[in-house]
Formats: structure tokens, C-alpha cells, sequence
């Protein structure tokens, strides 16, 4: 029999990812609220130490990978060893990656491949526009170990980028896999256009991201529809029938095509 991805009866659950970015811990505690208060899971890809981290870790719901910097005077270091393991000393038990600006080399994957196996999940890969997204798992180089890329379909910095988007368009139905990324400072700023970060960014100089207060990215944040409207509405959307952590998912995945296969035989 011909397998498709398709034809199990019930839809895959979607996936809500946020890279943490720096945020202050105000702005993840706002994301993380609205999770609680609709019962959804999510996976947070964490940056930088500082006490919200605590109440993330302890949260059964919330599932945390590492955003690792591998840019010029990135935080988290100078080589990708030091960039990873400074990552997986705030999150020691991760199994997920999203590189931050998703860097991506065949170098750096060959090196997470051969020297860190508990890395089993790459979302560093955007692929907007394509309701046909499926895991992939690829061999990675001479380790003879798999990373699974699990492509994601929206970014609010990508369409904020759209000046004809609609913050109230859903892009679904997906035949695949269906992730979101959104950032806790875009979501602050319910960012609409990417102006209203670079705004901020101005009016911070030299500060840090994590010191920007509730106030001050009030000044700058969009009435209206933008990036928090658009990830109450998911939370809300009929069409998405349940949401679960990039592992979630994965897992759900792999059961269904093991269903297929023993369909087929
Ligand atoms: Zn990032």
C-alpha cells in the first residue's frame, strides 16, 4: 500500500515555540500566563539565566530547549562548544535546538551531532508559506546519529516583515507539521511591523534588552491586531484541535507513521 503522511483520521497537534530573545522576565511571564489560562503546552528556547527560568523549569506543561547565539560577540561565547555548553548550563536536560538568527552550518550540525547526543531536535530551519511541512531526519555526518529538523511555518518577525498580512488570517490547514515561533518581546510590543522593535531598540542605546520595563515597551507597543492577538487567537483557533511541545509532537508523529506501516503490510 502507498503510504502517505495523510492519512491518519485526526490532526497532528500544532506546536507554539518561543525563543526567548533576552526578553525581560516580565515578557515571558505574560506568555506564560496565557498558557496557564488556556491548559496549552509550549517550548520555550531559553537564553539567558535569570529567575523566571526557575518557574519554566518547574511548569509539566512547558518543555525547554537552547536558542544558542553562535554570532559575533555572542553571550554565550566564542567557539560552538562554548556556545553550547554555556546553553546546556542553563538547560542541562535539553533535547531541542533553535539557533538564534537560525545560524546553521554542516560544520556546526556535525559537531552537535558527534558531541552532543542528547540534541535530538533542530527547529532551525523556516519554511513560511508551506502548508506541507514533515519531519525530516537527517544522518549527520560520519556519527551515524539522526537530528530530526522540524521546520516551522510561521515567525512573528517574519510577518511582521509583510506589510500586507493580516494579523487575523489563519495560515493553516497544514497537511504536516504545524509550528509557530514567536519571540516575548515581539509578543510585548504585539509587534505588527518590525519598526517597533528597532524603535525600541533606539530608545534602549545601550541597555539590554532584559531591562526594558512594562512601561517603556508600552510606548511602543501596536494597538490593535499584531503578534499577541494573533497567538490569543491560535490558543482560541476551532481549526487546531490540540497544541504540544516540539518532543509532543515528535513523538506523535513517530506513532503514526508506525501505525502506517503496519497498516500497510
Ligand atoms: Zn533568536
Amino acid at each position: 500500500m502507498y503510504q502517505t503522511a495523510t492519512n491518519t483520521s485526526a490532526p497532528l497537534p500544532a506546536a507554539l515555540t518561543f525563543d526567548v530573545d533576552w526578553a525581560p522576565d516580565w515578557a515571558i511571564d505574560d506568555v506564560t500566563t496565557l498558557l496557564r489560562k488556556h491548559a496549552t503546552p509550549a517550548t520555550f528556547m531559553v537564553t539567558h539565566q535569570s529567575p523566571v527560568l526557575e518557574d519554566l523549569r518547574r511548569d509539566k506543561d512547558l518543555e525547554l530547549g537552547i536558542h544558542p547565539n553562535f554570532l559575533q560577540n555572542s553571550d554565550h561565547g566564542d567557539t560552538y562548544a562554548e556556545v553550547l555548553d554555556a546553553c546546556l548550563e542553563l538547560v542541562p536536560d535539553a533535547s531541542s535546538v533553535r539557533t538564534h538568527c537560525l545560524y546553521n552550518s554542516s560544520i556546526l550540525m556535525q559537531f552537535i551531532g558527534r558531541e552532543y547526543p542528547q540534541i535530538e531536535i533542530d527547529s532551525s530551519v523556516y519554511l513560511p508559506d508551506n502548508a506541507n511541512i514533515f519531519p525530516a531526519s537527517i544522518e549527520i555526518g560520519r556519527s551515524g546519529r539522526k537530528i530530526t529538523c522540524l521546520p516551522f511555518a510561521f515567525a512573528d518577525a517574519g510577518f511582521a516583515n509583510r506589510p500586507d498580512f493580516s494579523w487575523s488570517e489563519d495560515i493553516g490547514p497544514f497537511q504536516g507539521i504545524e509550528i509557530y515561533t514567536f519571540h516575548p518581546m515581539n509578543l510585548a510590543l504585539n509587534m505588527n511591523e518590525p519598526t517597533r522593535f528597532s524603535a525600541l531598540k533606539e530608545h534602549l542605546g545601550e541597555r539590554r534588552l532584559w531591562t526594558t520595563t512594562r512601561e517603556e515597551a508600552a510606548r511602543f507597543r501596536a494597538d490593535g491586531d499584531g503578534a499577541w492577538t494573533y497567538l490569543e487567537s491560535l490558543l482560541k483557533s476551532k481549526r487546531i484541535s490540540a497544541f504540544a511541545t516540539l518532543t509532543g509532537l515528535l513523538e506523535q508523529w513517530r506513532s503514526r507513521k508506525e501505525d502506517q506501516s503496519l497498516e500497510s503490510k
